[in-house]
């Protein structure tokens, strides 16, 4: 029996942003963030080394690979994935606790990491972003200045090879400006807080 009161439901959304190296996320989830404070950034692990300005437990916490392995098959990282040679993964407390407290996630994966995500938590929303071609995506890792030329070609490669599976993702979304994409994601955050499937779907399994 359906009673009005489940419409109350405000239980949190996972937003899972997936895309190129480059094409922006961490722009658009500050945009979101500066906009709607309530949206919590879950910070990844990673074993890459950081970049110029980046800071532990900022951009990302920066591991050894023993550790994070040893954090794998502890069942402390909800999803990760290998990407270009180092490990990046989720911590799972954090978002365990986030769903409990009903706050809405944002997080940066890898095209697998997300359709990992969404295998263990359905009621996630991943949104594949793209540049509008691939010229202006390579303008933008060489406007970045942190990668050389070949990191830069690799990602590329790396890029089209995730666009080839777009049709497994929820929503795209082109990043040109950066207000219009935080709008065009809010937007459907909107839309499926009132997804009525929604409301009848179990939380994450995790
Ligand atoms: P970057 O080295 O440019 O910061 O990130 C490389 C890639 O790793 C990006 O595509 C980013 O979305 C992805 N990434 C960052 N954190 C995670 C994570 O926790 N899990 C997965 N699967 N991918 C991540």
């Amino acid at each position: 029996m359906v009673t009005y009161e489940q419409s109350l439901d405000q239980r949190g959304l996972l937003v899972v942003l997936t895309g190129p190296s480059g094409v922006g996320k961490n722009s658009i989830i500050d945009a979101l963030r500066e906009e709607d404070p309530r949206f919590f950034h879950s910070v990844s692990m990673t074993t890459r080394q950081p970049r110029k300005g980046e800071h532990n437990g900022i951009a990302y916490h920066f591991t050894t690979k023993d550790r994070f392995e040893e954090l794998t098959r502890r069942g402390d990282i909800l999803e990760y994935d290998t990407y270009c040679g180092e490990y990046y993964g989720t911590p799972s407390a954090p978002i365990d606790r986030m769903i409990q407290d009903n706050i809405d996630v944002l997080l940066d994966l890898t095209v697998n990491g997300a359709l990992e995500l969404k295998r263990k938590c359905p009621n996630a929303i991943i949104i594949f972003i793209t540049a509008s071609t691939e010229e202006a995506l390579r303008d933008r890792l060489l406007a970045r200045g942190t990668e050389s030329e070949e990191a830069i070609e690799s990602r590329l490669a790396t890029a089209r090879e995730e666009l080839g599976r777009i049709n497994l993702f929820d929503y795209w979304v082109i990043n040109d400006v950066i207000a219009d994409t935080a709008s065009d994601i809010r937007a459907i955050v909107k839309a499926e807080k009132r997804r009525v499937s929604r409301f009848f779907v179990d939380e994450c399994t995790l």
